[in-house]
């Protein structure tokens, strides 16, 4: 049985999952349910796979499950009749997962969808381990400030993030240089752009050495991922975009580090595995056993590293940008790329297109100040509704019929 170290008295965890069937929420699962006798449940919550979350509720016996999709709440009612939990669906039925008592909670439900549960978690105060990175973006400023007043933790899920909150030397933050934020460089590392021009989603979500969801590989593939987790970075360590380099290293090995005023590099290694940062928030302070693979740097032998290429990739320089302007940008740039990459999948368009809508939306869609949720909402529905008007004008994506099927 996996457990914490024997030197460290942690007490039974009660945990909430918000986005429990994803990706996050799956290797959450795998590794809670390793250490029965460490972890509850108070809460999880899914948009539409009810035989995957009635599966993951009959095993950790939460009090409340939520469906996000209205439409399924009968179904789900339903599979688990008898189970004595609370059955409840719909946005306002997430925020209330979301605000349920619980010691930690996982935000790992995908894009903006999750910044109104996110924050009602922040909040009431919780912990709260940080995957969905959508919501430092779009409303980052906003997400600080509650911070601040509710006294919340946030522990940074994604693994760059994870690893800079490992070597980062919080009190003496004069002394940290900047953030070099590492990049496998996804499936079209070495495309030209004539090659990408002709990509389908499938290609798109297939990432070398991580295993994700839909969105954070196609993410990936136009290192929009990288870009989104420039401005997370910036939010969550006070570091401007000037200080914040992007490594391009494929192995994935090192997932990010500090550079010291002295010299002195401090990276976070480890195999490309998410239960490791995962596990280290879910534990955090402490340290517990993860399921993973050992790093075994004799038998990988090479770690290589190369610049970025920002024309190749111009999301990454449309992200920076956004981080420059400030304000309302960065919701815009992630509004219409939420936009863009659904209707890559949906073989709507091509994949250079996904930058072609984003760039058009930073440059037309109005700029307004943001200093409330409701600001960040209107921004938000805005660029949405702008970007997937343009979505029409362009071209199917090349070879993608029918796009990809993407549950939840
Ligand atoms: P996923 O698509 O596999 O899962 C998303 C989850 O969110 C599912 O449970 C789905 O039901 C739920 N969801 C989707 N739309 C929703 C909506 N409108 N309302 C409520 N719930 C909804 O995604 P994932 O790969 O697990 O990623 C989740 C988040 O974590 C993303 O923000 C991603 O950027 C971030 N992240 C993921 C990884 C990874 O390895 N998968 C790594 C780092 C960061
Ligand atoms: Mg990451």
């Amino acid at each position: 049985m996996m457990a914490f170290s024997p030197e460290i008295s942690a007490p039974p965890r009660r945990i909430t999952i918000l986005g429990s069937t994803g990706s996050i929420g799956c290797s959450t699962i795998d590794i809670v349910e390793r250490q029965p006798e460490s972890f509850s449940c108070a809460a999880l919550t899914a948009f539409s796979n009810v035989s995957l979350l009635a599966e993951q509720a009959r095993k950790l016996q939460p009090e409340l499950v939520v469906i996000g999709d209205e439409n399924r709440f009968k179904e789900l009612k339903e599979v688990l009749s008898g189970s004595g939990m609370e059955i409840a669906a719909g946005r306002e039925a997430l925020i209330e997962a979301a605000k349920r008592p619980s010691d930690f909670i996982m935000a790992a439900i995908v894009g903006a969808a999750g910044l109104e549960p996110t924050l009602a978690a922040v909040r009431r105060g919780a912990t709260v381990g940080l995957a969905n990175k959508e919501c430092l973006v779009c409303a980052g400023d906003l997400m600080k400030a509650e911070l601040e007043k509710s006294g919340s933790t946030l522990l940074p899920v994604d693994s760059e993030h994870s690893a800079i909150y490992q070597v980062f030397d919080f009190d003496r933050r004069d002394a940290v240089e900047s953030i070099i934020l590492t990049a496998s460089g996804g499936p079209f590392r070495t495309h030209s752009l004539e090659q990408m021009a002709g990509v389908t989603p499938e290609q798109a979500v297939a990432h070398p050495n991580w295993d994700m969801g839909a969105k954070i590989s196609v993410d990936s593939a136009t290192m929009m991922n990288k870009g989104l987790e420039v401005i997370e970075a910036y939010h969550l360590f006070g570091i401007e975009g000037e200080r914040i380099r992007v490594l391009v290293h494929p192995q994935s090995v090192i997932h990010s580090c500090v550079a010291y005023v002295d010299g002195s590099v401090l990276a976070q290694m480890g195999v490309p595995d998410m239960r490791t940062p995962i596990a280290y928030s879910l534990a955090w302070p402490h340290r517990m056993t993860a399921p993973v693979e050992r790093l075994d740097l004799a038998s990988i032998s090479e770690l290589t590293f190369e610049a970025p290429d920002f024309k190749r990739f111009p999301m990454l320089s449309l992200a920076f940008q956004a981080l420059k302007s400030g304000g309302s940008a960065p919701t815009i740039l992630n509004a219409a790329n939420e936009v863009a990459v659904t209707a890559f999948l949906d073989g709507k368009i091509g994949f250079l297109d996904i930058a072609r809508i984003v760039e058009k939306a930073l440059e037309q869609v109005p700029h307004k100040p943001m200093t409330t949720l409701a600001h960040v909402n209107e921004i938000d529905a805005t660029a949405r509704d702008v970007a997937s008007g343009w979505t029409a004008d362009f071209a199917p994506a090349a070879g993608a019929d029918s796009g990809v099927a993407v549950s939840g």
